[in-house]
C-alpha cells in the first residue's frame, strides 16, 4: 500500500467519524461542494495573513534555515502535506510552524497536536533530524503563538489512526457508527449512511 497518502484533514475527517474514510477513499464519494468553498475561503485568508508573518521566530530562536511552505511526502508513513514553515536550528532540530486562521480559545485542540505530528513524522523521515516541538500561531488573536510539544506518544497515537485508516482502505472496511450520534445531524455523508 506504498501508493497511498493522507493529508492531516483526511486524518481530521477520520477522527471526525472514520466512516469519512470509508466513503471517500474505498466509495470515491467525494463531501458536498459548499464544504470545500469554506475551506478554500479560510486558506486564501489564512496565506493572506502569512505573508505578513514570516520572520518573527528568527528573534527568539536560533534558526539557521527557513523554508515556507514545505511540500513534505512521506512513502515509509503514508503522509503527505504542505507545512507553512519549517525551522531548522543550529543544534539539528527541526521546528514547525502552522498558522490557523482561529482565535485562541484557551485551549489546544487534539486536531492540531494530531496534525503537528503528522508533519513531525514526515520531517523525521525525510530530514532525519530531530522534532520535539511545534508552534501554532492563531491569526485572529494577533497571532498569538502557542507552543506544542511533541512526544514519543503523539508520534505512536497518529502511527496508530493511520493504521487504522490503512486497514478501512485495504480491507473495505465499513466502520460501525458513531456512538456520538450528534455528529451525523449535519454529516455530509448522512442520507446515504445506513
Ligand atoms: S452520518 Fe454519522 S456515522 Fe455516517 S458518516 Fe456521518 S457522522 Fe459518520
Amino acid at each position: 500500500m506504498k501508493e497511498i497518502f493522507f493529508t492531516p484533514s483526511d486524518v481530521i475527517e477520520y477522527l471526525f467519524c472514520p466512516r469519512f474514510t470509508y466513503f471517500m477513499e474505498v466509495l470515491k464519494i467525494p463531501q458536498q461542494e459548499q464544504t470545500r468553498e469554506k475551506v478554500l475561503i479560510g486558506r486564501s485568508l489564512h496565506k493572506k495573513k502569512q505573508k505578513e508573518n514570516t520572520t518573527y521566530l528568527r528573534k527568539r530562536l536560533s534558526i539557521k534555515e527557513k523554508i515556507v511552505n514545505a511540500y513534505l511526502i512521506s512513502p515509509r508513513y503514508h503522509i503527505k502535506g504542505i507545512v507553512d514553515e519549517l525551522l531548522f536550528t543550529k543544534n539539528n532540530q527541526a521546528i514547525i510552524i502552522d498558522y490557523k486562521f482561529a482565535e485562541y480559545k484557551e485551549y489546544l485542540y487534539d486536531t492540531y497536536r494530531t496534525q503537528l505530528a503528522m508533519y513531525g513524522l514526515c520531517v523525521r523521515d525525510i530530514y532525519q533530524r530531530e522534532i520535539k516541538r511545534g508552534f501554532i500561531v492563531f491569526t485572529r488573536s494577533s497571532n498569538k503563538m502557542v507552543e506544542v510539544s511533541l512526544s514519543e506518544e503523539d508520534y505512536h497515537h497518529v502511527l496508530h489512526i493511520i493504521h487504522n485508516m490503512l486497514k478501512i482502505i485495504e480491507f473495505e472496511y465499513f466502520p460501525p457508527v458513531k456512538k456520538n450520534q450528534n455528529k451525523c445531524i449535519d454529516c455530509t455523508y448522512q442520507k446515504i449512511c445506513v
